[in-house]
């Protein structure tokens, strides 16, 4: 059990992030502790900060870069010190299904464990297998920028872009741009580019593209109808939501071209004309992330893109900010009229804290944990008893006084049909209520102010439970809460 603490940005609901102290994370054997030096805020993440409607109970954020800082039981292509990038979901593969067999661990069958994510902290754990060393050329903000290359570079491959070939790219934020890049790096000739804001213009042309068509001109005439009359060889969207872009891809690209769709489209979304499509005979390849073709990872390459064109690539990261100002990050993020193409989070240079009272996790799902008193060490030989007395109540007794104001934070779900969602925490006589998700482990973090420094707390179920929420083995699970992780700060 962790006896560390680190700072972490947690999504706490809709367009609500916010920084708490979060446990160092464990090392488990075959993975490594990275700790975060840079973390570029993608678009998947801009997508759950919009639509979220629970919290998350550990950080998102997977364009990260880290140095080693431990190493687990049996890894041995890692070394302490090493920076490294890393594929979340090739990291949580089984390395044995079909798919993986095929380079496609991002469609494993069998994956192992959840998928390891968590760059919005200071640290984060990683499985060996999932992480690809970085060069000295590739510096922490080029090391961000790995993950959207790679899913560029994904669809470039799928395209099958040869020298000589010519193409559009239809949106100009980071990942239009990396498929611009992706693909003047498979050697095409002319790629256009189709951007609305002046920043992502000037950053295509700067990165090579042969012009610049406005979304509103398309068909497009001018200069890229003499050029190409009848189309480009291939056409990558890469805007999504609910715009009618894959019907301009379809107007851009030649008669038997290929069209590429990157782009996150929105859900029930249906718009898309397929006559046109069928008439011109075009193909169209549908790219979702990354993986190894032809036995080279795409991770690989775009590292090798990195080391290659650094100087001009760094130039799609626009603003930087610390991680203890990731709000202001994320709302200019969000704002696409900010002039920002890729916002990075950076991290302070400062190792696990050992500055609060108490901290421990509880894990009262845990089948180890027996009924009764439970006693945990904490910093500063503080000790905390947790005792659930008939099954709907777990009283922690903290031997030291408790901090005038502190947070508790209670991590998990409640689960099963009848198991109760609502629960209650005391202390000093004020009582608060909260709630878990069911679906998906939930993170509440509650303030206290408790003037009297009373040193019990208190968390029940504030309704008599029904007969069949306290059946499960007369464990804690009766409870409905995984884990109550305890981080008092005062
Ligand atoms: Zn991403
Ligand atoms: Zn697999």
């Amino acid at each position: 059990m962790s006896t560390k603490l680190m700072r972490g940005a947690l999504l706490m609901g809709k367009r609500d992030i916010q920084v708490h102290d979060l446990f160092y994370p464990e090392v488990k054997p075959g993975a490594v502790v990275l700790q975060v030096t840079a973390v570029g805020i993608c678009g998947t993440d801009l997508h759950a900060y919009r639509n979220t409607v629970s919290g998350r109970s550990a950080p998102d954020g997977h364009e990260y870069v880290g140095t080693v800082v431990e190493l687990g039981e049996g890894v041995s292509s890692l070394r302490l010190g090493q920076r490294v990038v890393c594929d979340p979901f090739l990291c949580s593969s089984c390395g044995t299904c079909a798919y993986c067999l095929r380079g496609l661990t991002f469609h494993c069958q069998n994956r192992v464990g959840h998928i390891d994510v968590g760059g919005f902290g200071n640290y984060v754990s990683v499985r060996e297998k999932g992480c690809f060393p970085l060069p000295d050329e590739v510096d922490d903000s080029l090391g961000s920028l790995v993950e959207p290359l790679a899913v560029a570079t994904h669809a470039v491959r799928m395209l099958k872009v040869r020298p000589g070939m010519s193409g559009v790219v239809i949106g100009g934020g980071t990942i239009g741009l990396c498929a611009l890049a992706a693909a003047q790096y498979a050697g095409a000739k002319d790629v256009y580019v189709v951007a609305r804001y002046p920043a992502q213009q000037k950053l295509a042309l700067t990165l090579g593209a042969a012009a610049i068509i406005s979304p509103d001109e398309i068909p497009a005439s001018g200069p890229f109808r003499e050029t190409y009359p009848f189309g480009v060889d291939f056409a990558i969207e890469a805007v999504g939501g609910s715009a009618p872009t894959l019907e301009k891809a379809c107007q851009l690209v030649r008669p038997a071209g290929a069209i590429g769709v990157l782009g996150a489209f929105d859900p029930g979304y249906r718009g898309f004309e397929l006559l046109p499509a069928l008439l011109k005979e075009v193909s169209v390849h549908m790219s979702n992330c990354y993986g190894a073709r032809d036995g080279r990872h795409d991770f690989e390459q775009a590292i090798e893109q990195l080391t290659r064109r650094g100087d001009k690539l760094r130039l799609l990261v626009t603003h930087r900010f610390d991680l203890e100002k990731i709000t202001e990050a994320f709302r200019l993020a969000d704002d696409k009229a900010s002039g920002s193409i890729k916002v990075l989070i950076t991290m302070p240079e400062h190792g696990p804290t050992r500055a609060l009272t108490f901290f421990q996790r509880i894990n009262f799902s845990d089948p180890g944990i027996p009924e009764g008193l439970v006693r945990i060490e904490g910093l500063h030989d503080a000790e905390i008893w947790g005792r659930w007395s008939d099954g709907k109540r777990v009283i922690m007794q903290f031997r030291d006084p408790m901090p005038e104001k502190f947070t508790l934070q209670v991590a998990g779900r409640s689960f099963g049909p009848n198991a109760s969602k609502r629960f209650t925490a005391t202390v000093s006589g004020v009582n608060r209520d909260f709630s878990l998700p069911a679906e998906i482990d939930g993170l509440v973090i509650l303030q206290f102010e408790n003037p009297t420094r009373e040193c019990t707390l208190v968390l029940q179920i504030p309704e008599p439970a029904s007969p069949l929420t306290l059946g499960m083995n007369g464990d804690a699970r009766m409870l409905g809460l995984g884990l109550v992780s305890i981080i008092i700060s005062g």
